[in-house]
């Protein structure tokens, strides 16, 4: 079952009735199954097959074995394993020459190895743990002055330095790591009304570990959709989207988030639902097929669904009103995952980084291979993700650019951790921090890039 030899045959038929060992709720589909051709096209882009060079941790090897349990071969902790490893990453989407839709193949399947599959008692409690906090913004912000006075002890340093949480446990290492040096809280008002002419009303989604660990990231998205001409709701009384749950198999929980999320921005009656976490603009992207057998929500998922854009999607799509003053840095940019494969955005954080006068973007090369962040994949399988990371790092030092800039949380933490464990540290930030500092006449020192005078606040614009 687990032999690294290539699958023989085509596709082949899978019988639509069959669902095999899986159970009959949402099965991968047998139609999108036999979509794969095994050609091998997608090898060279998947992340793990790249680390091992074994067929059954390749797109290919893992849509033969998802239909072999279709086909009635069990659902052994071994077969789960191959499907865990999968980082999500979606590389093999954009790779594959016949459009084999193996996003939607892969979910189905978490949600069946969730259900019908049990893990080791450590990785089961791991998870737990995970899910107890992540998803929740008031335990997420109860961690944070504790982290805050870990990082300022230097207790944190001296860790990382002696290895020895590492040789304890590396997945407790690897939470230690991943944090980002925590500076203060700013939080985001309710409304904030548009600079200049009103030309419409956005919601913005907080998110969690944005909110929490990056609330700068919100703080700028409010300002430069302002300064663009737009109101800008933020209900306070938003949660999780549920992207972490939907990517890990935990389809109840995605949907209840998905629910409630659809009640408030309903309810605050914006034209757009703006989100600058790409992992979570991806996940709510899919809350029609989530929520497609739900006679109360299938319509208004799909509704929803409509009016969510990604922030770089969201500003290209609209002619630019605020003045971009000079930002003479070179950026590095980074496609994350679930901007660029999951939702096919590229070109715009691109377009509005170009579009700053003085500001240079660098391509990394090897560019379309995920960082290892994966949502919480880093923290699942630390050493699979350092691997990657420590790749990533190295090809983002290539670029000799000043500045790394990307569009997701869970990427910053991870490039910024690996490029610290490389010893080549660089400052890091979001697609919309660069801008808002543009808009804000700010200088790269703002952004952390060293070298220039750091302004002392006031900003001429807007
Ligand atoms: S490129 Fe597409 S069709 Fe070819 S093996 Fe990969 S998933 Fe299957
Ligand atoms: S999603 Fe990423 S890790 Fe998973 S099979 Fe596709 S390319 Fe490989």
């Amino acid at each position: 079952m687990t032999s690294t030899a290539r699958p023989a045959g085509g596709g082949g038929p899978v019988d639509p009735q069959a669902h095999g060992a899986f159970d009959a709720h949402r099965p991968p589909s047998a139609e999108l199954l036999a979509d794969c051709v095994h050609c091998g096209f997608c090898l060279p882009s998947c992340p793990t097959y790249v680390l091992w060079g074994e067929e059954m941790d390749s797109p290919r090897g893992r849509i033969h074995l998802m239909s072999q349990v279709r086909e009635g071969e069990p659902l052994t902790q071994e077969v789960a394993g191959h499907f865990d490893a999968c980082l999500g990453c979606m590389g093999c989407v954009t790779a594959c020459p016949s459009g084999v839709q193996y996003d939607e193949l892969i979910t189905a399947t978490r949600a069946q190895v969730e259900r019908n599959t049990s893990r080791p008692p450590a990785q089961r409690l791991l998870r737990s743990a995970i899910f107890a906090f992540f998803p929740y913004p008031r335990r997420l912000r109860a961690l944070r002055g504790p982290l805050r006075l870990h990082q300022r002890s230097g207790l944190s340093r001296l860790l990382r330095k002696s290895g020895v949480l590492q040789r304890i446990s590396p997945h407790l290492a690897a939470m230690e790591s991943l944090a980002p040096p925590l500076g203060a809280a700013e939080p985001v008002p309710e409304v904030t009304r548009a600079a200049g002419p009103r030309r419409g009303t956005v919601g913005l989604l907080l998110g969690c570990v944005q909110r929490e660990f990056f609330p700068g990231v919100n703080a700028a998205t409010a300002r430069v959709l302002a300064a663009e001409g737009f109101d800008v709701l933020a209900p306070a009384s938003q949660g999780c989207c549920g992207a972490l749950s939907a990517h890990n198999g935990r389809e109840p929980e995605a949907a209840r988030f998905a629910r409630r999320l659809i009640d408030t921005f309903e309810s605050a009656g914006v034209e757009h639902v703006v989100v600058n976490s790409a992992g979570c603009g991806s996940s709510m992207k899919e809350y029609a097929a989530l929520l497609a057998d739900d006679p109360a929500y299938a319509a208004r998922a799909e509704a929803f669904e409509e009016k969510v854009r990604d922030v770089s999607e969201f500003l290209a799509e609209v002619e630019p009103v605020a003045t971009r003053h000079p930002l003479e840095v070179s950026v590095a940019y980074h496609d994350a995952c679930h901007l660029g494969h999951a939702q096919g955005i590229r070109s715009q954080p691109r377009q509005l980084l170009g579009a700053i006068p003085g500001l240079e973007v660098r391509e990394v090369p090897d560019g379309s291979l995920c960082c290892g962040s994966a949502g919480i994949y880093n923290l699942l399988n630390p050493g699979t993700a350092r691997e990657l990371g420590d790749l990533k790092a190295a090809n983002v030092q290539r670029t000799g650019a000043q500045l790394l800039v990307t569009a997701n949380p869970g990427c910053l933490m991870q490039i910024h951790s690996s490029l610290e464990r490389a010893g080549t540290p660089m400052p890091l930030a979001h697609t919309i921090e660069v801008l808002d500092a543009s808009l804000r006449g700010r200088q790269p020192s703002d952004l952390g890039v060293p070298g220039a005078t750091r302004s002392t606040g006031g900003s001429p614009t807007p």
